[in-house]
């Protein structure tokens, strides 16, 4: 087998055309490239799916336009708090932390707990003790600040709201990024990795950390990463979801992807997308918002990239 596939998101939410400057569109469009084509250049060598995802993951958290690594929204107590992901599809390892703060790369810690720890999920204080004891060195709070990040906050901070990334209405935007990929091996990978909501309290967690709700991969099925109103997509269980319907119910992968996106979370109440990739190379990348940052490159060359609609 010498296909392989790629696809990643910068979130979605209520990007109209129209209303983002032609500067602006194209920063996201070159931010999308960079982090694609770092993904695809492992694959073309024959690289695993695990270290696609994990490169192209890392590219979008150094980049300030997205919600994650150092363009992570700020908290109610304007702090970030950072959320993320990994998973491999052929012995469903998987690796995850929550509450971080001051990690460049939180999608690297979590691959640490898959690979260096016992377990699959570590949070706050305890994943902060964990990266310390790996030698992970701490970013200061100056490398995560973004003034519209901030202006963001403090537009909300003394109200109840917590507010998804990016709005140009309120709630209207997520800016989490995820990356999935088939390699030539056969093998397939999903990482996801956010900042979460702005002005969010209380160790509030999304679903891009938990396995089966924004992050999910199985060689028998597919790899999923999602963004999205993440209580909705935590109670949709959205990623496992699309896994389910193929394994269990035999469609293929955009049928499955599309009915959980255009159907069942939109039933739920939730609003949002994802990305994902079979073992075949097919790729699906549905969202019932008005668009998604995405791209998606495969073995054949044929690329994609899209932020609105149509
Ligand atoms: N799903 C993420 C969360 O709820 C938000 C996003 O997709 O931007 O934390």
């Amino acid at each position: 087998m010498s296909k392989f596939s790629i696809a990643i998101h910068g979130g979605a939410g209520t990007l109209v055309r129209g209303l983002m400057t032609p500067k602006l569109e194209r920063e996201y469009t070159n931010a999308l490239e960079l982090a694609l084509d770092a993904g695809a250049a492992i694959l073309e060598q024959g690289g695993s799916s695990l270290d696609a995802v994990e490169t192209a993951v890392k590219t979008l958290e150094d980049s300030p336009l997205f919600n994650a690594g150092k363009g992570a929204v700020f908290t109610a107590d304007g702090t970030h708090e950072m959320d993320a992901a990994i998973m491999e599809g052929n012995e469903l390892k998987a690796g995850a932390v929550s509450l971080i703060t001051g990690i460049k790369n939180p999608v690297s810690l979590a691959r640490d707990v898959m690979e260096r720890s016992n377990h699959v999920f570590l949070a706050g204080e305890g994943a902060m003790r964990f990266a310390a004891s790996l030698g992970y060195e701490l970013e200061s709070e100056a490398y995560f600040y973004d003034e519209v990040r901030y202006r963001q906050w403090q537009g909300i901070k003394d109200s109840d709201n917590f507010q998804l990334d990016h709005s140009v209405k309120k709630d209207g935007k997520f800016g989490t990024v995820g990356a999935v990929a088939s390699d030539m091996h056969g093998n397939l990978a999903a990482a996801t990795s956010t900042g979460g909501m702005t002005n969010k309290r209380w160790g509030r967690i999304g679903d891009s950390p938990i396995i089966g709700s924004g992050n999910y991969a199985n060689n028998k099925t597919c790899a999923v990463s999602c963004t999205g109103s993440g209580e909705y997509f935590i109670r949709g269980v959205v990623a496992y979801d699309v896994s389910c319907l193929m394994e269990f119910k035999g469609y293929t992968l955009q049928q499955a992807a599309s009915e959980v996106i255009q159907k069942r979370i939109l039933e739920l109440g939730g609003d949002g997308g994802l990305i994902a990739v079979d073992v075949n190379g097919n790729i699906a990348m549905p969202f019932n918002t008005e668009g998604m940052y995405r791209a998606s490159l495969n073995s054949d060359g044929i690329r994609e990239l899209g932020i609105y609609k149509d």
